[in-house]
């Protein structure tokens, strides 16, 4: 069967490997696995929210509310903005992917990072566009601009903070990558790593707001890290109207489920258990950097949930990924990004703990 051209290209997204893998693979036990590969909340789920969805478990058999409405409110109530400039999605994800169905075809071109988040070019490939790389890894502003005038990209990918290398575009740089660019540019402003970013350094954050102003710019959110649902597949975008209801023409109906929809309403009444598990993160997240300074690792300076330790030859990353997984320790080797480099999720103190202790038998 030959398939869409356009697919030719895309390599497939390799996700974090589950827990099940190492257990099956290696024989460990369930319990004795320490996942720290996908920057998921290591606090776990909200204990609110679990309960909310084992009360409307028996609604099961019903199809979502999917006009959104009470999600949509909370959301509009929390960022001060209307419900007509938000849309959700199973995953911010999913918004990425309603994106560029919406404004690409096989003549456009997409702007982005050197290192970044690698859907952004699986949802552009798809649609037949080609993919252009500012030179650094880091976002730059000049970069970005010079290359921008060069290309003249329908999307403009910034990612702040950016996975999977960690560092953050502060908010003044991003309004100048937007003031740079023409009307007909989407400029996607990727925040799925803001709640780390904004309570570390104030100048890093970038709120829904910030951007309204702008037609040709989207604000994308998730529930998947600090709100710690990512296995509930929900999130969201925020821009004008304009750009909303477009993108709405894209939307599959009831494209998130009862449960998820129960959850992410939950989850926004309670905005300690976010800031707890930011707090925790802050705390947890300097034992990685005196960790590496100790064992002379070079590591970026993280505005997220995770840390990107580099590594120099002889030191291989994939090596120290494999002996770790062994041990039951998982965590993200980026060599297929193109760096000798390993990012890591912050645990709890006890998972970074065995982190710590396996990693420096894995360090060779
Ligand atoms: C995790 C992540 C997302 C979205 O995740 P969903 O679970 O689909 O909401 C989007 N962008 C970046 C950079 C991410 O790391």
């Amino acid at each position: 069967m030959k398939a869409n051209r356009a697919l030719e290209s895309i390599k497939i997204y390799e996700a974090g490997k589950p827990i099940e893998l190492v257990v099956r693979q290696y024989g460990i036990a369930p319990e004795a696995v320490v996942k720290l590969a996908s920057n998921e909340n290591p606090i776990g789920t909200n204990p609110s929210v679990h309960r909310a969805i084992a009360l409307n478990a028996h609604k099961a058999h019903l199809y979502p509310d999917d006009s959104m409405y009470e999600l949509k409110e909370a959301l509009a109530d929390k960022y001060g903005v209307g419900e007509h400039e938000i849309i959700i999605g199973a995953g911010s994800d999913q918004v990425l992917e309603f994106i560029a169905r919406a404004y690409l075809d096989d003549e456009s071109t997409v702007l982005m990072s050197q290192v970044t988040f690698a859907m952004y070019e699986i949802y552009a490939k798809q649609m037949g566009a080609k993919i252009i790389r500012t030179p650094s890894y880091q976002h730059k502003v000049d970069e970005f601009i010079e290359a921008y005038l060069e290309h003249h990209p329908r999307i403009v990918y910034i990612c702040t903070p950016n996975n999977p290398t960690g560092d953050a575009t502060s908010k003044e740089d991003v309004i100048k990558i937007i003031e740079s660019v023409a009307k007909d540019t989407l400029v996607v402003v990727d925040g799925a790593y803001m709640e780390y970013a904004a309570a570390k350094e104030a100048r890093f954050a970038v709120t829904p707001k910030d951007i309204l102003g702008y037609a040709n710019v989207i604000y994308l959110g998730t529930f998947s890290k600090a709100y710690g649902l990512g296995g509930m597949r929900v999130g969201y975008g925020i821009a004008n109207g304009e750009l909303i209801a477009t993108l709405l023409k894209l939307r599959p109906p009831f494209n998130i489920t009862t449960l998820s929809l129960v959850a992410a309403i939950e989850a926004l009444k309670d905005e300690r258990f976010v800031e707890d598990s930011v707090d925790l993160h802050q705390e947890q997240i300097k034992r990685y950097e005196e960790f590496a300074q100790k064992n002379g690792i070079r590591y970026i300076e993280s505005y997220t949930n995770f840390i990107t330790y580099l590594f120099d030859a002889p030191h291989n990353s994939s090596v120290i990924a494999n002996r770790l997984l062994e041990q039951g320790v998982i965590i993200r080797d980026l060599a297929s990004y193109g760096m000798n480099a390993l990012r890591i999720t912050i645990g709890t103190a006890k998972q970074n703990d065995i982190f710590f202790a396996k990693f420096k038998e894995a360090f060779v």
